[in-house]
């Protein structure tokens, strides 16, 4: 039986320069006439894109009509100036997503980027065909609600139903590793963004690792 590996994209799959995303935030910041000092008080890890840009609006987080247009800003200008130069891939994700793929699993994302800014950044790292189906960050603020998004989206791509032990939830932080015992998937944390290995295995994933090097080795001993 064939299981859906869900990744993460942020520490997990890829990085994008600190530079460029603090420019084009600060670009859009000041758009709005938001103070873009705020950058620097809110924490990102692991939290979804919703949650990031309301705690970026401060006192103005309850007004939707303005999420929707900075949310908008945030996407059209993702799509005009992020290139592969921006992008830093990690190891072993290619060499994961292309051995699963010829092992016919069903490859997806369950990330806190809006939709429209997860492609942008796959594409950026010519890694987006590799995902069919997936869960995003652009309705929710608390990543637990994620999987069960994955699941149905999962469903209606492949016309097949898993058990929620047959999802399995790859990503860098204590939230991705949360969110898959919430839901009742199975976890794997990789130490490639700002945790370390020992912090994420404090968490008691079924594995932890230091990168997606060698999926043979890994994907056996989760099995195991
Ligand atoms: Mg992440």
């Amino acid at each position: 039986m064939n299981s859906a590996y869900l990744f993460d994209i942020d520490g997990t799959i890829l990085s994008v320069e600190r530079t460029f995303m603090k420019s084009i935030i600060e670009e859009i910041l000041n758009t709005f006439s938001i103070d873009p000092e705020i950058i620097y008080r809110i924490d990102y890890a692991g939290r979804t894109d919703a949650s990031i840009f309301r705690n970026l609006m401060g006192e103005h987080h309850h007004d939707d009509d303005l999420f929707e247009q900075i949310k908008q800003a945030y996407i059209n200008k993702m799509n005009d100036h992020l290139t592969p130069d921006d992008v830093n891939v990690f190891d072993g994700v290619e060499e994961t997503v292309e051995y699963l793929c010829q092992n016919n699993e069903y490859l997806g994302l369950l990330t806190g980027n809006f939709k429209e800014t997860a492609r942008i950044k796959l594409r950026a790292a010519g890694l987006n065909d590799y995902f069919g189906f997936g869960a995003f960050g652009c309705h929710h603020t608390d990543r637990n609600f994620l999987p069960a998004d994955a699941e149905r989206s999962f469903t209606e791509h492949s016309g097949i139903k898993l058990e929620k032990r047959d999802f399995i939830i790859i990503g860098d932080t204590p939230h991705d590793i949360r969110c898959a015992r919430y839901f009742g998937a199975k976890s794997v944390a990789v130490s490639t963004g700002h945790f370390s290995f020992a912090e994420l295995s404090k968490q008691n994933p079924d594995l932890t690792l230091k990168s997606l090097r060698s999926p043979d080795k890994w994907l056996e001993k989760l099995s195991g």
